[in-house]
């Protein structure tokens, strides 16, 4: 394993264990979990609040209120087990996760864990191998990362509370600094809670008692309270990062993809731009395949940043451009080196010794560095955005154009999709939030109906112009592409009495089908001589004209082989129209409303977004009253995020791996040809598989830029870069120590998703329990050392990644039994694209009891500012307690889920005075009343806080009481450890992989993926470029 501490090329002072007290120079702090909190309720106004942004709350008061105060507490109705008050339960679950985690701790307090000090005081032994910039800074990092300060079992996969002390750590008592879960370190060096799982313990797994053994059944002898927990390993996490930042170059396993937080750009980029699945690799081929694991990077390249985080630099370098190696073309970056006194610039990627431009030329100083680096940020932060000259031009960037295109169809007017989406549309540009919408952004409206087109406004005009299109076969743009567009603040009122009439004109004028296919082709022409981004509606299967689109999903298709034709579109016209959009530098975002759950073809609508680098949001049972907030905050965040157009993007790598395949939404010609993206915004995220053209140096590291070049909304030309660095090892043992967890979820999910619509869905299924148990299999053969064979042994890093594949196996892409083909289809490309917090929750959602919650949570605490959120749970319903209320989320819908004998008081609190029935409350309802009680300021201060750690779906709630509302079924289907969506219980699968490891281990294993070709062959990327892909089992 190569140093990272040796890079030290950051410049940066290294932060000490309380980043708030960092450096100068250093980001500002910690993240400020600082959602927007909802007003105190006046009664609850405490004295100590004075002055503070948050209202407080006094523990022993509000502990009054909701203990057994008979005058205000929640009075029980007869329901066995809830006299003592409002959250007996939960002090009793949390003695059991104590007395689980207890033995867990102590099994691996058997295994040695912690004790042997392998890595206590590793040499440098390669230090001067390395071609980095060892310079002048106190070497620290590479102490953190051997440090031995004993604090990762606090915190990896653990139940914080453990160390607080006995029970409920919060309930009456008063929060202190002391109490917090992760105290000052000790050690002046940087907190290595993290990453000492890997860099310490070299053998830390998780092993299970045996599954079988006499007498028991196997199901019996796995305890569900032993089995790794997704919500204990995230709420550990995001504590953690409430008081840490996370340095690049120091740590090397990011965070958990669905945690907050502040990272520091120390010359390798954070891991919002750029997740490896080993952050540090096997020198070849074969090294890696004994892991079973994949080799990738996940690329979020426009990812947003955090408030504390220092904002990209942008440099310009007129018009040179940004010097770049002349061999591989890659850009210039921290990692490069300069020779002889500064004339030579040796390239990271592939070595080659570039002269140095003169008007480049720095000399260098005695050890070899430049004597202006630290004035260059593009030879100290990995991730920065250079300004190009002209010969990066594809055509005169300028700044974003929006096109809107609406349906005004009979079935838009009438489930009232058209109105709000107008009102979303409204409300987006000049709604009074903060952050309004660019202001170099342009818009027009183009109507979508069977003639056409009542186009927006020109700037000289007084009032909007409704043209109508009477050729549908031959459309044009009759203003113009010019005259389309307008400043949307020097035409507020026109843009605004236009959306606000569109509803109302066209419950007069019946439109009983849209014609989708001819209008976005006008719509493109208006854009095409400068690239845009148009948002298109759309609420019913477009059966008009040319490009018309009929019922394909019919049952019978299902679950047999042609069954992927569905996922996919062969329509000529969708997909010439597709290309042409990128090619023009235009994408699309489409907003598909489906009544009643009606077949839209997603497969062929939505190719254009998948292809383009757009988005489909999709609204599978639109009901406006309830969907409508929903819609409005989307269309609003589509406006806001960063987007860029007409971008192009490459990945290059060092010498000896190369790139074997690319999963997202883009275009991309041919293999080995960029990406292409008509748009890519924040939120896209593209997964990229590396295979060996030959071995790896392990005196070296291993290198890996990513350049996207784009237009900016603001309408200039700009790369960005984003470099990662990775060690370099013989053998596969040390990679398992960096095993970034999901980004390895990720690059799966992706190759899953594209593998889609080339194999039937049983054998991507079979293929994902394959993999998973080569991956967990491989680290028994290489990584595990003294395990009895009898044990199930989960890798540190990979503790929670069973169940994020049974999850991924339960998702609406792949799951066995029924389910439409647009849902399917959906999911298949939100895969493709997700970014690790989407893909995180969508996989396993996060679940929050809200009848036990204590006085503190959901209101910052006193002493840290920080917003108290209270400990998620598993999504199985054995945790679901008699009369409880919980919040669920998975990223795309938040249910609200309601115990059909939950407290009249509790729903009073929640819902408003005399709503003490589930029947009295309002199924249509989308968020939560603004009520002056305790409980109801707690949940909405939490629902904040989880819209800021969200992807880009709007957070609204949706009902569902147990026994009332269909949206009981999305709750059942959401507790993934349970046995449901046609698959095992968590425990099942832990069994079943058990005993597949075992006979694997064993020689004895029988492939289900059809033995050694597994899907590979069969996959297109791989049968062009002949390289074995992910799904590659071993021969045999
Ligand atoms: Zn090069």
């Amino acid at each position: 394993m190569s140093h990272y501490g040796q890079y030290n090329a950051s410049g940066y002072q290294v932060p000490g264990s309380d980043p708030r007290q960092a450096q100068p120079g250093t980001p500002a702090g910690p993240p400020q979990s600082r959602p927007q909190v909802a007003p105190t309720p006046s009664g609850y106004q405490q004295g100590g609040s004075r002055g503070s942004p948050y209202p407080q709350s006094t523990p022993s008061l509000q502990q009054t209120q909701y203990g057994q105060a008979p005058q205000n507490g929640y009075q029980l109705q007869g329901t066995p087990g809830q006299e003592q008050g409002y959250f007996p339960l939960q002090n009793q679950a949390a003695m059991e996760d104590q007395g689980a985690m207890g033995g867990l701790t102590s099994q691996m307090g058997g295994m040695g864990l912690g004790g042997d000090g392998a890595a206590a005081s590793r040499p440098n032994k390669k230090k001067n191998r390395h071609a980095y910039h060892n310079i002048d800074q106190p070497v620290v990092s590479s102490q953190a990362f051997n440090q031995s300060t004993g604090n990762a079992e606090q915190y990896v996969n653990q139940d914080p509370s453990q160390q607080i002390g006995a029970g409920n750590p919060y309930a009456g008592q008063q929060v202190t600094p002391a109490m917090n879960q992760f105290p000052a370190q000790a050690s002046p060096s940087f907190s290595t809670g993290l990453q000492s799982s890997g860099g310490k313990y070299a053998n830390a797994a998780t092993p299970m008692p045996a599954p079988s053994g006499p007498g028991v059944s196997a199901q019996g002898r796995v305890d569900p309270e032993q089995i790794p927990s997704i919500p204990r390993a995230r709420d550990g996490a995001s504590q953690y990062y409430l008081d840490h930042i996370y340095p690049t170059m120091e740590q090397h396993l990011p965070p958990p993809g669905a945690v907050s937080f502040v990272a520091q750009d120390q010359g390798n980029s954070s891991p919002k731009y750029a997740r490896l699945t080993l952050n540090n690799i096997p020198s070849t081929s074969n090294f890696l395949s004994q892991t079973g694991l994949p080799l990738g990077l996940v690329l979020q390249p426009l990812a947003p940043l955090q408030a504390g985080e220092r904002p990209i630099p942008v440099l310009d370098f007129g018009e040179l451009g940004p010097p770049r190696c002349s061999r591989c073309r890659a850009y210039i970056n921290p990692f490069m080196t300069f020779r002889a006194g500064g004339n030579k610039l040796v390239c990271n990627m592939c070595t080659f010794p570039n002269d140095v431009i003169p008007e480049y030329f720095a000399p260098t100083d005695p050890s070899g560095v430049r004597v202006d680096r630290a004035q260059r940020p593009e030879l100290t932060t990995g991730t920065v955005e250079y300004l190009v000259p002209k010969e990066y031009w594809a055509k005169e960037p300028v700044g974003l154009r929006w096109l809107f295109v609406i349906d005004v169809s009979q079935e838009a007017v009438s489930k009232g999709f058209l109105e709000a989406f107008c009102e979303g549309i409204l409300g987006a540009l000049y709604g009074e939030d903060e952050d309004d919408v660019d202001d170099e952004k342009i818009n027009g409206e183009t109507v979508l109906e069977k003639r056409r087109v009542p186009i927006g406004s020109k700037e000289n005009l007084e009032r909007a112009q409704m043209l109508v299109m009477p050729d549908i076969e031959d459309p044009f743009v009759p203003l113009g592409s010019e005259g389309l567009f307008v400043d949307p603040y020097k035409s507020q009122s026109i843009i605004t009495s236009l959306l606000a009439q569109l509803p109302a004109l066209f419950s007069q004028v019946k439109n009983p089908e849209p014609a989708l296919l001819p209008t976005l082709e006008s719509a493109l022409s208006s854009l095409s001589a400068t690239g845009g981004k148009i948002v298109c509606s759309l609420a019913s299967l477009p059966t008009w004209g040319p490009g018309m689109l009929f019922l394909r999903d019919k049952n019978d298709l299902h679950g047999i082989d042609t069954e992927k034709k569905l996922f996919q579109t062969d329509h000529p016209g969708f997909k010439k129209l597709a290309g042409k959009m990128v090619e023009s530098g235009v994408g699309i975002d489409l907003f598909i409303a489906a009544p009643a759950g009606k077949y839209m073809d997603i497969a062929t609508i939505g190719h254009l977004s998948a292809v383009s680098g757009g988005q489909t949001y999709l609204y599978p049972n639109y009901i406006a009253p309830r969907d409508s907030l929903q819609l409005a905050q989307e269309i609003k965040h589509t406006l806001t995020r960063e987007t860029g157009y007409q971008a192009l993007m490459k990945v290059r790598c060092s010498n000896g791996l190369q790139v074997s395949s690319y999963h997202g939404n883009f275009l991309q010609h041919n293999f080995g040809a960029d990406l292409e993206f008509g748009v890519i915004d924040a939120d896209k995220t593209v997964g990229v598989m590396f295979s060996y053209d030959g071995k790896l140096d392990s005196k070296l590291d291993a290198h890996f830029q990513c350049a996207l070049l784009y237009t900016t909304a603001s309408g200039e030309r700009r790369v960005r870069c984003t470099n990662t660095v990775a060690g370099v090892s013989e053998g596969a043992m040390e990679s398992m120590r960096f095993i970034d967890q999901d980004a390895v979820v990720n690059i799966i999910a992706k190759e899953a998703a594209t593998r889609m619509i080339e194999r039937p869905l049983k054998d991507v299924r079979n293929a994902l329990t394959e993999k998973t148990i080569d991956i967990l299999a491989g680290y028994r053969k290489t990584g595990s050392g003294s395990h009895p064979p009898g044990q199930l042994v989960l890798p540190e890093n990979l503790k929670e990644f069973s169940m994020y594949v049974l999850g991924l196996m339960k998702s609406r892409a792949f799951k066995a039994g029924h389910e439409p083909s647009d849902r399917r289809t959906h999911t298949m490309r939100l895969l493709k694209s997700a970014s690790p917090l989407d893909l995180s929750l969508l996989l396993y959602p996060r679940i929050l009891p809200l009848h036990s919650l204590t006085p503190e949570s959901g209101f910052p605490d006193p002493n840290t500012g920080h917003l108290v959120v209270p400990p998620t749970i598993r999504a199985s319903f054995s945790r679901i307690e008699e009369g409880g209320a919980y919040l669920v989320d998975d990223g795309q819908v938040c249910l609200l889920w309601l115990h059909a004998h939950v407290s009249p008081n509790l729903l009073e609190d929640l819902f408003g005075e005399g709503k003490t029935s589930l029947s009295l409350l309002d199924p249509m309802m989308s968020s939560l009343p603004v009520l002056e009680t305790h409980l109801n300021a707690q949940v909405r201060n939490l629902l904040a806080y989880w819209a800021s750690v969200r992807g880009s779906r709007g957070i609204t709630v949706q009902l569902a009481r147990q026994g009332l509302d269909g949206s009981e079924y999305e709750f059942a289907r959401l507790l993934v450890e349970d046995r449901n969506n046609e698959a095992q219980s968590y425990v099942d699968w832990l069994v079943n992989l058990h005993r597949h490891i075992q006979m694997e281990l064993s020689g004895q294993r029988k492939r289900e993926d059809g033995g050694g070709g597994g899907m590979s062959t069969m996959g297109m990327e791989s049968a062009v470029a002949g390289i074995t892909s992910l799904w590659t089992g071993k021969e045999g």
